[in-house]
């Protein structure tokens, strides 16, 4: 690896897996050019003063708590996982998963309180552990590096507890979810070393309003409708998350054009709705950057 040049920032991302995409979208969308084709373990931006480490998920805690990297894209469970020391600045909405308690189809458990004298499977030994502290449940960890999902067909386990999003992988192994042990999502971390005032804060500082500004950008719609006047309080009722809306009068009397960004998702619902309030031209277009 290069040696580390003084004022620039470094993030680590995971080299090859689920958040991958998902965090190279993101630092893109931030406006960071770089080529990630290979992803060798260490690119360095074109138009910003920022290398990214490509990791192990593993062991982007770690790189960040000791402050190798300064930033980096993780899941909560593997920080969790590794007690890591690191500051948790933003949850960056993918990378959604849970942890989860699961016995096999057939089996007579049905909650995780039954689960005394249990032998759980799972590559999560650390969490399990808290959690069985937490609920005083008295049961056997078997710790995995992987594949727990066949451990109970083995007879190595009689549950386990494995990160599950769509429950797909719960199914195939004719697995049962008995209870969740907690939520995760990727988040932006960073380590606890990193210097008020140094350069490197300052740029930590500028990548965080941009991505305050994505992520915000992502949540809002903009919404262009022509109405009525009379029509614009329940027009405000359907969509209370439009902010301070440009109302411009139409050639036609007494009809206006509306125009706003709304803090919501506007389904079809609200789009019926606003036709019944009598709006029409009703457009919902998605909102790419915001600076405020
Ligand atoms: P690495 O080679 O980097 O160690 P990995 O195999 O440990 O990769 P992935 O399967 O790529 O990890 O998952 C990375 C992260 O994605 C997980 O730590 C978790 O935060 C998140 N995730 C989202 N959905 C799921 C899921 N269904 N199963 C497992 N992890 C998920
Ligand atoms: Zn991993």
């Amino acid at each position: 690896m290069p040696r580390r040049n003084g004022e620039s920032l470094r993030i680590a991302v995971q080299s090859n897996g689920r958040l991958t995409g998902y965090s190279l979208e993101l630092l893109k969308d931030i406006g960071l050019e770089f080529e990630d084709h290979e992803r060798r373990l260490f690119t360095r931006c074109r138009n910003f003063p920022v290398e990214l480490l490509f990791l192990r998920d593993d062991d982007i805690p770690e790189y960040v708590a000791d402050g190798v990297a300064d930033l980096g894209i993780v899941g909560l469970n593997v920080i969790h996982e590794k007690r890591a020391e690191v500051d948790r600045l933003v949850p960056l909405g993918f990378g959604f998963c849970t942890l989860t308690l699961a016995v096999p189809a057939n089996a007579s458990i049905r909650s995780p309180s039954e689960l005394e004298g249990a032998r759980i499977a799972t590559t999560h030994p650390v969490s399990l552990a808290r959690y069985l502290d937490e609920e005083q449940i008295g049961a056997e960890i078997v710790e995995l590096a992987g594949g727990a999902e066949i451990a109970p067909a083995l007879d190595v386990a009689d549950a386990i507890c494995d990160l599950v999003s769509t429950g797909t992988t719960l199914r195939i192994h004719d697995l049962r979810r008995i209870g969740d042990v907690w939520d995760s999502e990727a988040w932006l971390v960073a380590s606890p070393g990193l210097d008020e005032g140094s350069g490197r804060s300052a740029l930590v500082k500028r990548l965080r309003v941009r991505l305050d500004g994505l992520l915000t950008a992502r949540r809002l719609k903009y919404v262009t409708l022509n109405a009525p006047r009379e029509a614009l309080p329940r027009i405000r009722e359907i969509l209370p998350g439009m902010r301070s809306p440009t109302v411009v009068p139409l050639a036609d009397s007494g009809m206006v054009a509306v125009h706003a960004a709304a803090q919501e998702e506007v389904f079809w619902e609200a789009m019926e709705r606003l036709k019944e309030a009598g709006a029409t031209e009703i457009l919902v277009l998605p909102v790419e950057k915001v600076m405020r």
